[in-house]
């Protein structure tokens, strides 16, 4: 679905077994920016709540619940905890969605017999489906953070706004140097004037237009294979958000089991490059991949 043609994502929510409207504020991989006020709009009238998944922008870039998001979730695995070394998670509740008036909850809105018949949104009110999310779905699925995951991602926390500039700035440096170059055909990161997305990005980001982008190379799969073989201080890594840079070429592993179209649709064609720009010095970053870029063929 595009999450960018309003039509399109009114007539799906529509059907009354749609739960939840569910976005990306800025997306992995391509960096584009969902308009956060036009899907809060569009989920309330429906009657179902927007869930904005905020990892790639983090809450030092942008504030989901300020544009009317009920529901933030995070991979902390990335930017949060931010040195690739601890997995998590967090669910966010900002406590306003009415549950009861709504296209119906039923775990939350009517009795749960494993809790002596308590009806979690009548009983704990703003914190009815946060507390939901403790008493069953942890409970149940035991997703508990280990304790030295926990003490990685707080300290690395701390840290958050300093480390997102850093990215923010290095990214911008790498994003231009790429946009000039004659193997490139195409940059897809939200801070280029020329990106549909530029306009959003200035509406709902602050501080910087994301560090995880892609970039066409002119010629293909094999080019995209060997890009990534040829760098030197850029890590061949799935994960995002480290202070490590990290590049992946998606068509040959992540969206490896795709075919050709879906992966055209996903926005990973075959000559399409994932980064994931990291904290060392932009210039370091900018000679690895110059040096790669000049070492293929076409
Ligand atoms: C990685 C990622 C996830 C999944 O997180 P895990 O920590 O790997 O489970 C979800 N959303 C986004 C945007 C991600 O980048």
């Amino acid at each position: 679905m595009d999450i960018h043609d309003e039509a399109s994502i009114k007539s799906a929510i529509s059907d009354p077994s749609v739960a939840v409207l569910f976005a990306e504020s800025l997306a992995n991989p391509d960096g584009n920016v969902s308009d956060l006020s036009m899907l809060s709009r569009l989920a309330h009238d429906a009657g179902i709540p927007l869930v904005i998944d905020n990892t790639m922008a983090t809450p030092a870039m942008c504030r989901p619940g300020d544009f009317g998001a009920d529901i933030i979730i995070y991979s902390t695995t990335k930017f949060l905890s931010g040195h690739g070394n601890a997995m998590g998670g967090a669910v966010i509740d900002m406590g306003k969605f009415n549950w009861q008036e709504s296209r119906g909850y039923p775990a939350l809105t009517e009795p749960d017999p494993a809790y002596h018949g308590i009806t979690f949104a009548e009983t704990f009110g703003e914190y009815g489906y946060i507390t939901y999310c403790h008493a069953s779905a942890l409970r149940d699925l035991g997703t508990t953070l280990s304790p030295f995951h926990a003490f990685l991602t707080l300290s690395g926390i701390e840290t958050l706004p300093l480390r997102m500039r850093q990215h923010n700035e290095n990214a911008q440096k790498v994003a231009e140097f790429l946009d000039q170059h004659d193997k490139v055909d195409h940059v897809s990161w939200a801070g280029l004037p020329s990106s549909p997305y530029h306009h959003l990005a200035k509406t709902y980001l602050k501080g910087g237009f994301g560090s995880v982008f892609t970039f066409t190379l002119k010629n293909g799969y094999d080019e995209g294979v060997a890009l990534v073989q040829s760098c030197n201080l850029i890590s061949h890594l799935a994960n995002i958000g480290d202070t490590r840079s990290l590049i992946i070429h998606p068509a040959s592993t992540t969206h490896r089991q795709l075919t050709a179209e879906q992966r055209q649709k996903a926005g990973v064609g075959d000559g399409v490059v994932r980064l994931s720009i990291g904290l060392e010095h932009a210039d370091d970053i900018i000679a690895d991949l110059a040096a790669a870029l000049a070492s293929l063929n076409g």
